[in-house]
């Protein structure tokens, strides 16, 4: 769709990028470590300080204790993580509990390494994880659910009594929790994030993977980092040290120093809620229903009153006739479940999301 939009001059509201500048503070922190000399391999896990930052972060803000040395590791970005994670894990023959709609890495990563993906189905509008279900899926041979809160592309967020469900289901179990958290910090309408480590006894059976990309607005840096027990987190480093070995150096040095401000990623949210806000107070009026994004950056459409098409055929019809470029969301489906609804992404300057608007307004 990103090609598309680019060959026909279309706003792009698809792919998934912030469209404006990092803070320089940040881009400061970068050249100044290079100057200082940081540019050779960091360690295998990560440089120590930001590890020890991230570990100060997650006490603060959930309560957890994680070890920097032992149970944090820095990686290129979070979809190395996840795919490390799985493969470290995951054993031919093993089942893994995964939603529909889900990020596209999951499946693939879980597939390669001889894992059975079990799909679960979230539906429009609620996109509720339908927990009985769940249970009945679950068998001797689950070894892993994969959870993803705040969701792409659904945009819902998992509240605490589904914590405490997936806690409740998992006790006894030898089931692993990996748990996607890229969007932690975009959550709105005063909501807390629920994140697995809130919880002791699921954070003492998960493993969640972040992403600063997400965060500070710096996708291309490719830099996350995964946490969890030492257990697992040694599983993972044996994959990692032979595939990634260690990550950028002088990014690293950077978030340490940049991360000891915690207001650099406490208001992240209240950014996003704005252009959110912004997003659809220009929708109203338009013939689409939504439901105001919980978290992400991303708006969920159903264009079914004003058409019956295939969601596929209408993003790309409406990139060429109308010069706006989505997601369909049947695309985050393993069958491909056209439900009539196009993912928006309103990570934009306020101008172009304005003029989006107004473009989807008058269809
Ligand atoms: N998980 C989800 C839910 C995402 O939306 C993304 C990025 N689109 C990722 C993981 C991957 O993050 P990264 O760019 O850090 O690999």
């Amino acid at each position: 769709m990103s090609q598309l939009a680019t060959e026909h001059g279309a706003i792009n509201l698809g792919q998934g990028f912030p469209g404006f500048p990092i803070d320089p503070e940040l881009s400061d922190a970068v050249s100044k470590a290079m100057r200082d000399g940081h540019n050779q391999y960091a360690p295998m896990p990560g440089v120590l300080s930001l590890r020890q930052r991230l570990s100060e972060k997650m006490h603060t803000l959930y309560g957890v204790e994680w070890n920097p040395q032992t149970e944090i590791t820095i990686t290129a970005g979070a979809t190395q993580a996840l795919f490390t994670a799985i493969t470290a894990l995951i054993h031919p023959g093993d089942e893994v509990i995964l939603f529909a709609p889900a990020y596209d890495c999951y499946a693939p990563a879980v597939q390669l390494n001889g894992g059975i993906p079990v799909w679960i189905e979230l539906s429009a509008p609620d996109y509720h994880i339908p927990w009985d279900e769940v249970e009945a899926r679950i068998t001797p041979r689950t070894r892993m659910i994969l959870t993803n809160s705040p969701h792409n592309p659904a945009a819902t967020v998992l509240n605490r009594e589904d914590l405490l469900r997936l806690e409740a289901l998992t006790r006894y179990t030898s089931i692993i929790v990996l748990s996607d958290e890229v969007y932690e910090h975009i959550v709105f309408d005063g909501a807390r994030h629920e994140s697995v480590f809130r919880y002791p006894e699921l954070a003492a059976r998960s493993l969640a993977v972040f992403s600063f990309g997400k965060t500070f607005h710096a996708t291309g840096w490719k830099m996350g980092y995964i946490v969890g027990p030492e257990e697992y987190m040694t599983e993972f480093r044996k994959v990692h040290q032979y595939t990634v070995f260690s990550c950028n150096t002088p990014v690293q040095v950077a978030l340490a120093e940049y991360l000891q401000t915690p207001s650099h990623y406490t208001e992240i949210h209240s950014f996003y809620q704005k252009k959110r806000d912004l997003f659809l107070s220009h929708l109203a009026g338009s013939r689409f229903n939504w439901k105001p994004a919980s978290g992400t950056y991303f708006q969920l459409l159903d264009y079914s009153p004003i058409s019956q098409e295939n969601d596929v055929v209408l993003a790309q019809e409406w990139t060429l006739r109308y010069g706006i470029a989505s997601i369909p969301a049947s695309v985050f489906y393993p069958t491909s479940r056209d439900q009539h609804v196009l993912r928006f992404c309103f990570a934009k300057e306020d101008e172009l999301l304005v003029q989006a608007a107004e473009i989807l307004r008058s269809i």
